[in-house]
């Protein structure tokens, strides 16, 4: 394996990360086993509190799903994590250090948070193969054309991630004949090149078909452990495919925590939400 794919493949967070050992990654203090922290979250809309003493905690290497109905605050939380939105009270760590509250939505990403959005934003009239080329080299100080000689290491990390999102045969392909699906791996894959240690994603599977929401399932819980996930998703043979713990969000606010068949029981959840 070549230096460039094991980043990619060996975990920034060893097994013993949440454990307590003492992990340092390129200014990422996962020392305590968190990789985020939200603490007592309000954000207001002209007097509407989209998130209300909203706090949550996701351990390093955690794949989390947040569930609710509409409006209860799923993407306004994303919103805050990725500075898009700025909370009018509360905290938000990266790590143990680095306070989220304070950091440009440039710097946040630069950092190592990735997010994906719902509708996919690939080049269309590129490769697969060059859309990850190309995500690989926005953020770099040194910046080169897509003419440019990649280096071997490159290459050889740019076909790992294209196998992981399973668009190996498909590498030469123009991005925009891609079925809806792959486009959703291939912006994955994207994000990947930039490696977020943690990794937002806004309804994953909406319009997949079961087998590509399977083969999408398959690939997030081969990313939980080196990376941290947190995914929105109204899927819930998805979410109790993938996740071990599940948030109920409900008004701003953490309404029940746990694994999905416990929520999925609890009366309150029933009633906003599952019951209807
Ligand atoms: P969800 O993603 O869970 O459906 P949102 O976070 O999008 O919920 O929205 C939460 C609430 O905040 C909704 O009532 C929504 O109308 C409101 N909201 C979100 N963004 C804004 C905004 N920019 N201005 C005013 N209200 C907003
Ligand atoms: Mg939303």
């Amino acid at each position: 394996m070549s230096e460039a794919s094991a980043g990619l493949l060996e975990p920034d967070v060893p097994a013993g990360a949440a454990a307590g050992g003492h992990v340092v990654t390129g200014g990422l203090d996962l020392s305590h086993g968190t990789v985020l922290t939200l603490d007592s979250i309000t954000v207001s809309f002209d007097g509407f509190k989209a998130l209300n003493d909203l706090s949550l905690v996701i351990d390093a290497g955690e794949l989390r799903c947040v569930i609710g109905p509409n409006g209860a605050g799923k993407t306004t939380m994303m919103d805050v994590i990725t500075g898009r939105t700025r909370p009018d009270q509360g905290n938000a760590f990266f790590g143990q250090t680095i306070d989220l509250t304070r950091m440009s939505e440039a710097e946040i990403a630069q950092a190592g948070i990735g997010r994906k959005f719902q509708k996919p934003t690939i080049f269309e009239q590129h490769s697969a193969f060059e859309n990850l080329e190309l995500a690989m080299k926005t953020d770099k100080r040194v910046r080169r054309t897509l003419r440019a000689k990649l280096s071997s290491a490159d290459r050889d990390r740019i076909a790992e991630t294209l196998r992981l999102i399973r668009l190996e045969s498909a590498a030469d392909r123009t991005a925009g004949l891609l079925s809806h699906g792959q486009k959703q791996w291939l912006e994955i894959g994207m994000l990947l090149m930039q490696d977020p240690k943690l990794l937002l994603l806004d309804e994953p599977v909406a319009g997949m078909s079961d087998d590509e929401t399977e083969r999408t399932a398959e690939l997030f819980l081969a990313l939980a452990g080196k990376h941290s996930l947190v995914v929105v998703e109204h899927d819930m043979a998805f979410v109790g495919r993938i996740a071990k713990r599940v948030t109920v969000l409900h008004e701003g606010h953490v309404l029940a925590e746990g694994p999905l068949d416990q929520v999925q029981a609890d009366p309150r959840v029933i009633e906003v939400y599952l019951g209807r």
